[in-house]
């Protein structure tokens, strides 16, 4: 346990998706903004070993680290909100842990004795905690799943201990709960609230501090009587207000005095909160100054959780051009030849973001080339920039049925393809890999470095060469047809130091036409805009109808 470090617990009650994730985040930013550090971690209490090989249709998006780390989406939010760096050790679930233990107990490391949920679990569980603190002011450790489940169980038992073994002068717990709003009563009910920190208490953990969501303030009354029955001090009882943007909340946080509770709870002496950037930011966001439609050509588009990051970096690039972005979510299986103009004409600019497996392909690729030859500013990110590839490669380079490994392994012009060999930047190894490789480690993942072309779009945009972004993909862009594609119009702006990684692609004589391999959504944030989806969402205010 590193010293000096305290620690919060955030818990969640009632019911799922009440916004811990985001909680957490807004509190680390409202203790960033009195001067100290922090750090998030979540505890996932799924059995997956990583959220990399899940659905993103039931999991949300899957959020990628500098690292190489595939975590919750929650993860986003805490880099959106806070300067904390993140990795591998911020997130861990039930199946890592479990993986760790049984690793140690192949290896011997338990000397033949009996392996238990406690104690053995939940060191392991306490010992993932203490990795991230590393001399930070504060840890955020947010607990995923509900109070009650079977799953969080040991989570929980491990948090318990962990108030023993820090002091408790350096621990308290925050339980997120509901207070819903009865209209039939018109009043607002207590009881799922009370039952809920009942459980938290019947596996010996009393919350410090109540935050409790709902859609209007809670009065004084009420907040004496949940304090009564939860046995927490009356000004420990919170009102998370709905709000209509997620950047608002540590704001009203900030109001209700949370920060000033949790400073005093757990002994710290800070500065008065600075926040005029973040509150002038949230304004802005409201009261923007113009509209902006961009049309995301996509898959699992009904489900914006898979996309959560690439929303709030389109909403940032809004923040940076004083522009309400709308977004226009177009199913790439339904586009054709004969509507694809018509489609995507209400929009002023076509994004194509990463993807994986064949459906919807030919609507992408469709997409790219409306784009190309209306002049309409485009973003292909990894699967689009594939796409815009395959695009050039058929309709400009003559190559017929170009396409990737992906999606058709006898492509006569595999113009992506599976690199079966390469030397890995981050670790310096030659990786090897093919088609029957295992699933989840295969991809090239997290940041890597690349160099960018001068008076490019790519360099007008970073105003930097030497750029790192993030990467979640297996197919890469063959260099094989890369002087044919040049040739026939397309632009190289961006490669890995060595030359031999295309990361972006581009055209010229056109408003602004942008691929790139990597996933820059990951690393904007409200405060500072990515540099790509600034200029995209200008290139398409100009293009407005
Ligand atoms: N399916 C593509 C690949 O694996 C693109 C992945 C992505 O868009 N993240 O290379």
């Amino acid at each position: 346990m590193a010293e000096n470090s305290k620690y919060i617990f955030v818990t969640g009650g009632v019911l799922s998706s009440l916004g811990k994730g985001l909680a957490s985040a807004a509190i680390g930013m409202l203790l960033e903004s009195r001067g100290l550090s922090v750090t998030i971690q979540k505890l996932d209490p799924y059995i997956n070993v990583d959220p990399g090989t899940m659905n993103p249709f039931q999991h949300g998006e899957v959020f990628v680290t500098d690292d190489g780390a595939e975590t919750d989406l929650d993860l986003g939010h805490y880099e959106r909100f806070t300067n904390a760096k993140l990795g591998k050790n911020n997130n861990f679930t039930t199946g890592k842990i479990y993986h760790q233990v049984i690793s140690k107990e192949r290896r011997g490391e338990y000397l033949g004795g009996t392996v238990q949920v406690i104690p053995h679990i939940t060191d392991e569980i306490k010992q993932a905690v203490s990795l991230v603190s590393n001399g930070t002011d504060v840890v955020i450790v947010e607990i995923g799943g509900t109070i009650g489940d079977i799953e969080s169980l040991p989570f929980l038992e491990a948090i318990r201990q962990f108030k023993a073994d820090a002091g408790s002068s350096n621990v308290i717990y925050i339980h997120l709960t509901l207070v819903p709003y009865i209209k039939t009563a018109c009043e607002v009910k207590t009881k799922p609230t009370q039952h809920s920190v009942k459980e938290l208490r019947s596996i010996g953990i009393q919350p410090d501090i109540l935050l409790c969501r709902t859609e209007s303030y809670l009065s004084q009354d009420i907040k004496k009587k949940i304090a009564l029955f939860c046995n927490v001090d009356t000004d420990a009882v919170f009102t998370a207000k709905d709000v209509d943007c997620i950047y608002d909340v540590p704001l009203v946080y900030n109001k209700e005095g949370l920060g000033d509770k949790i400073l005093k709870k757990l002994n710290i002496w800070a500065r008065a909160p600075r926040l005029d950037d973040w509150r002038e930011m949230v304004e802005r966001l409201r009261n923007p100054r113009q509209k902006v439609s961009i049309a995301i050509v996509g898959k699992y588009v009904d489900l914006t959780e898979s996309y959560k990051s690439l929303n709030e970096a389109l909403t940032h690039g809004g923040i940076a051009n004083d522009a309400k972005v709308e977004l226009q979510f177009v199913d790439s299986t339904t586009l054709t030849q004969d509507n694809v103009a018509e489609v995507l004409s209400q929009s002023d600019g076509v994004l194509v973001p990463g993807g994986f497996g064949s459906r919807g392909i030919e609507g992408k690729i469709l997409a790219a080339q409306y784009a190309r030859e209306k002049k309409v500013p485009f973003f292909g990110i990894c699967l689009g920039m594939q796409m815009a590839v395959i695009e050039v490669a058929r309709n400009l380079a003559g190559m017929e049925d170009a396409n990737s490994e992906e999606f058709d392994p006898y492509t006569p012009y595999p113009v992506i393809y599976l690199m079966k060999e390469w030397i890995d930047e981050q670790t310096g190894q030659v990786e090897k890999r093919d088609e029957s490789s295992d699933k989840g480690g295969t991809m090239r993942l997290g940041a890597y470095p690349c160099r960018l072309v001068p008076e490019t779009f790519a360099m007008n945009a970073y105003k930097t060469e030497d750029i790192s972004e993030r990467h979640r993909h297996r197919f890469e862009f063959n260099n094989e047809f890369k002087e044919r594609l040049v040739e026939a119009g397309l632009v190289i702006s961006g490669s890995s130091p060595d030359h031999d990684l295309v990361e972006v692609v581009e055209l010229k004589d056109h408003p602004w036409y942008l691929g790139c391999q990597f996933h820059p959504e990951f690393k904007s944030k409200p405060m500072t805009p990515h540099p790509l989806f600034r200029e995209f969402i200008r290139a398409s205010l100009k293009n407005r109808k």
